[in-house]
């Protein structure tokens, strides 16, 4: 593996549901100082939108047109808030909603296309660690480091599921889990840049890791070249 300079590394981060990718691709970007790209919460504003219009989620045309002219833009501070049309949409992307219709306007091509073409211009602008569905696939094939993280589904939903408890939202564990494991068939099953890991993917089972661990390992594979 050849790696670019350090402030220029390209790191994927791909994955299921609450296989931790957020936590750790948000550490690594800290550790190494690079741009943080959370691609789901794009997916996720383009959803809240079409929901807040009154578009239905199940016309691909009227989605997809809509997509075009929505400015989806991911702050870089402390924060990470995300701002769709100029709205803040931070929280509200989170609710379990959207969390049911994402994957549905994620299967859209003229949707993937829109957020792809914004997510390679994050990517242009510095060294990045994005996380997502089809980053190490289809977003960046050139990434210097491909990690695909996974875990059991047991674990991955209570994991969701303490995360939206904390958010104060009342949500059963067994309905996190029918949700989740809908959206990784949706995902997985799409004809259009589907969940898999790339050819030259690192895989990592986090089932019963702590973050730390995770990192430190992804941080160990960024010296090696
Ligand atoms: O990462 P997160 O769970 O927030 O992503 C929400 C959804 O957005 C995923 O379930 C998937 O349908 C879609 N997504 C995608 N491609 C990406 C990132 C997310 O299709 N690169």
């Amino acid at each position: 593996m050849t790696l670019r300079k350090r402030h220029e590394l390209q790191i994927a981060i791909d994955g299921p549901a609450g296989a931790g990718k957020s936590t750790v691709a948000k550490l690594v970007a800290k550790h190494l100082n690079l741009f943080y790209v959370d691609t789901g919460a794009m997916y996720r504003a383009i959803a809240y939108k079409a929901l807040k219009s009154g578009i239905s989620i199940d016309d691909e045309e009227m989605v997809s047109q809509m997509a075009q002219t929505t400015q989806v833009v991911l702050d870089h501070s402390e924060e990470r808030l995300v701002w769709c049309d100029g709205e803040n949409v931070t929280q509200a992307i989170r609710n379990p909603e959207i969390s049911r219709a994402v994957s549905i306007v994620a299967a859209y091509i003229g949707v993937r296309q829109r957020l792809v073409e914004l997510q390679r211009l994050e990517a242009a602008r510095g060294g990045v660690v994005m996380d997502g569905r089809d980053i190490g696939t289809y977003v960046l094939p050139e990434a210097d480091l491909k990690i695909f993280l996974t875990a059991s589904a047991q674990e991955r939903a209570k994991r969701r599921w303490l995360e939206l408890q904390s958010a104060g939202k009342s949500v059963s564990l067994e309905e996190v889990t029918q949700d989740m494991l809908r959206r990784d068939r949706q995902d997985t099953e799409r004809e259009v840049s589907p969940l898999e890991p790339a050819r030259d993917a690192i895989i990592l089972d986090t089932t019963g890791l702590n973050v730390e661990d995770i990192v430190a390992e992804i941080l160990t594979l960024t010296q090696e070249g």
